[in-house]
């Protein structure tokens, strides 16, 4: 869309860059948006003028949600195993193969109108940048076929072809890292940014992430990891070990991971999923201490059918303030300068000249209310690459 819009009257805009708080906050705020980037930022009193105007009545603006861990491509249903762990049975992950099989068996067009409905459904909720991952296909052609579906709709996509090893390779799991690292990855990769894998007890041991990640590294992919959601284990300083740009779950941390990711040569955010933990009804991880150690944090979805079927940011927030002890402010920024920085993007998750024109406008004068208000819709209105939505 052309031509230059002004959103006027903010009466409390977040905009995570300097500031005398976290979250660079301003009153009786405007932001001039053109061709698709943030022009301007300063007091709505000395706003300049533009082609078209969007009045927020005193509400509060931020920048859209950074949602950057998300499995958009499967089919199915798990209700039912939902309903069964509500009753007392415990989360395993084993749930995975059941949208395996129900992925393989899906044509394009139906998991391509999984994928817009989730994506819909994330954008209505202020969500502006999502990451979509493979990993319910698990052959050549299925995770190929996943990427390509996800690429039409993001370019933040991810080949998790070491989601969990599929039934066919059960008692052959090195000749499944062969595929993965061989013919899948080749596949996947023209439609992939980011390599990640399952690494956890049942999944992928520490020694087949290394190797897999390697591979994928040295195809031009970047590195992220699902680690130590399921008990402890070495995948988070593995991941630190590597680059990663982020490690995701992090619920069963020792010291010495806490250190690794705190370590001021460490580039690797930890990613915190509160919905996995609600959803599976499972002991939340500690935000507090990795927060205190010093570690960049991001909050995402873990949008799947199985262990998090939310696609609410706010919800997260929500979450993360509430179960988690984090502030408010801390939860927001993780929510949107995290999440960016665990997609090693700096043109998102911020509102400053330059940045992509990625707002929120909320129902409410104040981004407290996202945890303040938790379950109600508050995204009034939505601004991706400086058009409304
Ligand atoms: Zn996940």
């Amino acid at each position: 869309m052309s031509g230059s819009l002004l959103v006027d009257n903010i009466g409390e805009l977040v905009t995570n860059g300097p500031g005398e708080d976290p979250l660079g906050i301003r009153r009786d705020a405007a932001v001039l948006v053109e061709d698709g980037r943030v022009a301007w930022v300063g007091a709505a009193a000395y706003a300049p003028a533009a082609d078209r105007r969007i009045d927020a009545g005193g509400a509060a603006v931020l920048p859209g949600f950074v949602d950057s861990h998300a499995h958009l491509v499967f089919a199915g249903d798990r209700a039912a195993e939902f309903a069964a762990r509500m009753a007392g049975q415990p989360y395993t992950g084993g749930g995975i193969r059941t949208t395996v099989g129900a992925t393989r068996a899906a044509t394009d067009d139906e998991l391509r109108a999984t994928v817009r409905r989730l994506r819909g459904e994330a954008l209505r909720q202020g969500t502006t940048t999502m990451e979509i991952k493979s990993g319910y296909g698990l052959t050549v052609a299925d995770e190929a076929r996943s990427l390509r579906i996800a690429a039409e709709t993001s370019t933040e996509t991810t080949f998790l072809g070491a989601h969990v090893v599929p039934s066919e390779y059960a008692d052959r799991p090195d000749d499944y890292v062969g595929l993965v690292c061989g013919p899948m990855l080749a596949a996947a990769a023209p439609y992939a940014t980011w390599i990640d894998v399952f690494c956890e007890r049942g999944a992928f041991d520490v020694d087949h992430a290394r190797a897999i990640l390697a591979c994928g590294q040295a195809a031009g992919l970047g590195v992220r990891l699902h680690a130590n959601q399921l008990g402890p284990g070495a995948g988070v300083q593995l991941g630190v070990e590597l680059g990663a740009a982020s490690v995701d779950h992090c619920t069963h941390l020792s010291d010495a991971d806490v250190d690794a990711l705190a370590g001021a040569h460490t580039t690797t955010v930890a990613t915190l999923l509160p919905g996995a933990e609600f959803s599976t009804r499972s002991p939340y991880p500690d935000a507090r201490r990795l927060l205190d150690a010093g570690v960049t944090v991001a909050l995402a979805t873990d949008c799947n059918p199985g262990s998090s079927y939310t696609s609410s940011m706010p919800f997260c927030v929500a979450l993360a303030v509430r179960e988690m002890r984090m502030t408010p402010a801390e939860a927001v920024w993780a929510a949107t300068a995290g999440g960016a920085r665990a997609l090693r993007r700096d043109d998102i998750g911020v509102l400053t000249p330059g940045a992509r024109a990625d707002l929120v406008v909320l129902d409410a004068p104040s981004y407290l209310h996202l945890a303040y208000r938790p379950g109600v819709p508050l995204i009034r209105q939505v601004i991706r690459n400086g058009a409304p939505q």
